[in-house]
């Protein structure tokens, strides 16, 4: 049964009469082609075909492209709260987006107009995708310790390594890579370098680039996450994200985007956490135990309470490090302690759904044990919490350094 006042990640918010039109038209895509089809996909680990589909058509996939290369030009307050309410409606849904998100961010950002003419169009229409691949088998938090090298051979660079994790990684054409082009260079992130290497859909086997099946996963399903092998895979000196004078760039070229990556997935958190009360809320006033529904017992108010009032504090640290990087002042800090706590938040909401739902919070035929299994990622992905508390503390003893 619905809520009389609905849930939302924009609500009593301070934003504008064109925030308000858009983020109404994906609430509304969500309550009627995600909501409904999500479970039954999510048990499949199935593709949403026909919701990336509806996402394409509302461009969705050129959220933050700018319009000159056919995107919508969104601001990243709004793309945040679209991400949420993606993310309410399924965690891979907003995932899919993603991947396109990242690549494209990093074209504009740093792309040569070479570059950027020719991938920025098809990025904000879907007709490529792409994703971002930084992780290996041995290093993940510790991103300077990659092993995957590209060898320079006249014009060409010849890859040759293992990437883990690739989300999007079957279906994307195109791959923001990052490589080793000098494993031995000190600081090892002057050896760096990102490259914009293009494959085929859906091809396991290509010129040397072997695409494994779908890794399997605790949740996070409907979306692929794939490893990569490269053995003497070549791409030319054009591939370099921004022109051959940005060969050993790439690690700054991709810690650029951590900020706004750091927002994005906040976000993706405050989604699940906005679930969780939307179905808690319900819940709690159908079920009833000894005597009265379990929403008027008090220890199950007090977790209403809690999710709640954390869920509020996500939505205002989201907003104030978005808000902060649109600006275009350095959002680090605020975008770290948003990640934090929004994703932190999302896995104590997830829980509390599932006590609040008791017994059937753990079966499979209600979607709590869903949002359960989605959460944890939300504290690995993009920088663990662990590494957000480091990047926090270290941020602020900089920031404020006696004089
Ligand atoms: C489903 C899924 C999808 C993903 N998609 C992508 C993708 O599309 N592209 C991509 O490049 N990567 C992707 N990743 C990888 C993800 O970004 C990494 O898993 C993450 O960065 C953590 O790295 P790791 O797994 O190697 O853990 P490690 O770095 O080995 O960390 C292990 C533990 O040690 C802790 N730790 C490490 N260093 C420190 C430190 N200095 N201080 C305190 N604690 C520390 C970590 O917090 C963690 O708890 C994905 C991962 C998953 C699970």
């Amino acid at each position: 049964m619905p809520l009389k006042e609905r849930i939302s990640a924009f609500d009593g918010l301070d934003i504008t009469p064109e925030q308000r039109e858009i983020l109404e038209a994906i609430r509304e895509f969500v309550d009627r082609e995600v909501i409904p089809v999500a479970k039954e996909l999510e048990a499949r680990d199935e593709f949403p075909t026909k919701i990336v589909e509806g996402l394409r058509d509302m461009g969705a996939f050129g959220m933050r492209i700018p319009a000159e290369y056919g995107g919508l030009g969104l601001d990243l307050v709004t793309y945040a709260l679209v991400i949420a309410e993606l993310t309410r409606g399924w965690m891979a849904v907003s995932g899919i987006v993603n991947g396109q998100y990242i690549v494209s961010g990093m074209i504009g950002a740093h792309g040569t107009d070479g570059q950027k003419q020719n991938y920025l169009p098809r990025l904000a229409v879907g007709e490529i995708r792409s994703c971002f691949s930084m992780t290996e088998p041995d290093a993940g938090s510790d991103v300077q310790a990659i092993r995957t090298i590209a060898r320079r051979e006249g014009d060409e660079f010849v890859i040759d390594g293992n990437k883990m994790w690739v989300t999007n990684g079957d279906r994307a054409s195109l791959i923001a890579l990052l490589v080793k082009t000098d494993p031995d260079a000190d600081p090892r992130h002057t050896g760096m370098t990102a490259l914009l290497v293009e494959k085929e859909a859906l091809v396991a086997q290509q010129n040397g680039l072997t695409v494994s099946p779908p890794l399997g996963k605790l949740g996070y399903h409907g979306v692929e996450s794939v490893e990569f092998a490269f053995e003497e895979f070549r791409v030319p000196v054009s591939a370099v994200l921004g022109g051959e004078e940005m060969i050993g760039k790439g690690f700054y070229q991709m810690m650029s985007g951590i900020e706004t990556g750091r927002i994005n997935v906040a976000a993706r958190g405050l989604g699940i956490s906005l679930r969780a009360l939307e179905l808690s809320l319900e819940y709690a006033q159908q079920r009833s135990a000894f005597g009265k529904p379990i929403g008027h017992h008090q220890l199950i108010q007090k977790k209403i309470t809690d999710m709640a009032t954390r869920i509020e504090a996500s939505k205002h640290l989201i907003l104030a490090a978005a808000k902060k990087k649109d600006s275009g002042q350095r959002a680090d800090i605020e975008a770290g302690m948003a990640k934090l706590y929004a994703t932190e938040t999302c896995q104590r909401c997830a829980e509390e759904a599932m006590r609040i739902f008791g017994g059937y919070g753990y079966s499979t035929e209600y979607e709590v044990e869903r949002l359960y299994r989605d959460a944890p990622l939300m504290m690995i992905g993009e920088g663990s919490n662990e590494i957000q508390e480091t990047i926090i503390a270290k941020g602020l003893l900089k920031r404020h350094e006696l004089i």
